[in-house]
């Protein structure tokens, strides 16, 4: 799948920020501290936009956080959302600052009020419509337009051959989003002003639903699983669901932090970090050079390898926001930190650059190969900062001369080195 193959949709700008199109698929997060507190909150937005979340999204679900919204936008440099639910259309009118500062309001349909729901709906549609922002209409199988379900329910329940329940909700959901859609354009806003989701928390549920809404529209989709679970069950199941989409061209952007509910004190940064690397390992976009590195086997009965490896990932890690400045194209370089000769030797001539290390009853040296080809053995204690140094040799070589920044450049001879990858796309 690449850029190009993806499903075609209108592209929506959020305060700059293309959402759509063969526009690179955008990474999303959302903070967790109380909106109320805009110097924690501002101070969460800059911490998950740094770790490339390329829009935060906070709640804004009183008074206070709404009141508190134009500092936080004041404070942080990437566009803010504000998620909006039971009292969006009070907050939106009686706040104007905060409706001006967010970058796009989150409105979900099954929120919106029972009575007067079409009547708050047309509320918030008409503060974005006059402020010019755009909205995301996120449907969510917890909190399902009841009204609207009851009567599709009804309705399935009268026919000849009625469909299992969960195809009903599956048909409501979709059917949420999309009548939402059409009422919001009939309240005047801009058909690129609407960006959709309908998230839910089983993987095969999320797949059909998003099929569904794809084949029905051209808006812009925005993936992510809702309730995945704890820990490595939220990775999984989000990853798994997400690469089936946008193996197929579905998605526009995604967000699977919120979804990952972390540990008490955990990193948020960390969802935007799988999120981004979802899309690295689908091939949709590059953030950072990839480490191919082996678990290692009885082959390798020590953890030197496995140390190495880690010193070599921790090393990409930390100079990255320093080359990414200077070295344009290197989110895409590949190494491999291999523990033995069974298949280290294949696996570095796969990678940019790689080592081979050797295994308990080899010969203790440990070939490296550059790009495809063996560079040379290194042997003894220090294999590690060697390995290193022609690391940063090999990038400094093939990145640098992209801006000058390499000597190869200031002698005027840019290497085949400064080749662009195809499918790579910087944010
Ligand atoms: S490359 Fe060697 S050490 Fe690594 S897993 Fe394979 S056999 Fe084991």
């Amino acid at each position: 799948m690449t850029q190009d193959q993806r499903r075609k949709t209108v592209v929506v700008s959020v305060d700059g920020v293309k959402v759509g199109g063969s526009h690179p698929i955008v990474v999303q997060s959302m903070t967790n501290t109380d909106t109320a507190d805009p110097a924690a909150t501002a101070t969460q937005v800059r911490a998950l936009h740094a770790a490339g979340s390329e829009l935060v999204r906070v709640t804004v679900n009183n008074e206070a956080a709404a009141a508190a919204v134009p500092d936080i936008v004041g404070q942080v440099d990437v566009p803010v959302i504000g998620d909006f639910h039971y009292n969006g259309h009070l907050l939106l009118t009686k706040f104007p600052q905060c409706a001006a500062a967010l970058a796009k309001y989150r409105i979900n349909p099954g929120n919106v009020g029972a009575k007067r729901r079409d009547e708050n709906f047309r509320t918030i549609i008409d503060v974005a419509r006059a402020q010019g922002k755009p909205v995301r209409i996120g449907v969510n199988w917890g909190s399902l337009d009841q009204q609207l379900l009851t009567e599709m329910m009804d309705e399935n329940a009268r026919r000849p051959d009625p469909l299992d329940a969960r195809e009903v909700m599956r048909e409501a959901m979709v059917a949420s989003a999309m009548r939402s859609a059409e009422l919001a354009e009939e309240c005047g806003l801009a058909h690129d002003r609407i960006i959709l989701s309908a998230k839910v928390s089983g993987v095969e549920d999320l797949v059909a639903v998003y099929r569904q809404l794809a084949r029905r529209s051209d808006y812009p989709l925005h993936l992510g699983l809702t309730e995945a679970g704890l820990g490595t069950r939220g990775i999984i199941a989000s990853t798994a669901a997400l690469s089936i989409l946008l193996e197929e061209g579905i998605g526009d952007t995604i967000r699977i932090r919120v979804s990952l509910t972390p540990r008490p004190g955990g990193d948020r940064t960390e969802e935007v970090q799988v999120a981004q690397q979802v899309l690295q390992s689908l091939g949709l976009r590059s953030f950072t050079p990839q480490v191919s590195a082996c678990p290692g086997c009885g082959r390798t009965t020590s953890t030197f390898f496995q140390e190495m490896a880690e010193q070599i990932q921790t090393h990409l890690k930390v100079q990255m926001a320093a080359w990414r400045e200077r070295y344009p194209g290197v989110e895409a370089l590949r190494v491999a930190v291999m523990g033995c000769v069974v298949n280290g030797p294949g696996e570095s001539k796969h990678a940019d650059i790689g080592i081979s290390l050797p295994g308990t009853f080899e010969e203790p040296k440990a070939p490296v190969y550059v790009d495809g080809r063996l560079k040379l053995t290194l042997r003894g204690d220090t294999i590690v900062a060697e390995f290193l140094q022609i690391l940063e040799q090999y990038i400094d070589a093939r990145y640098g001369a992209v801006t000058g920044a390499g000597p190869e450049a200031e002698a005027g001879a840019g290497p085949a080195a400064a080749r662009p990858r195809a499918g790579t796309v910087r944010p």
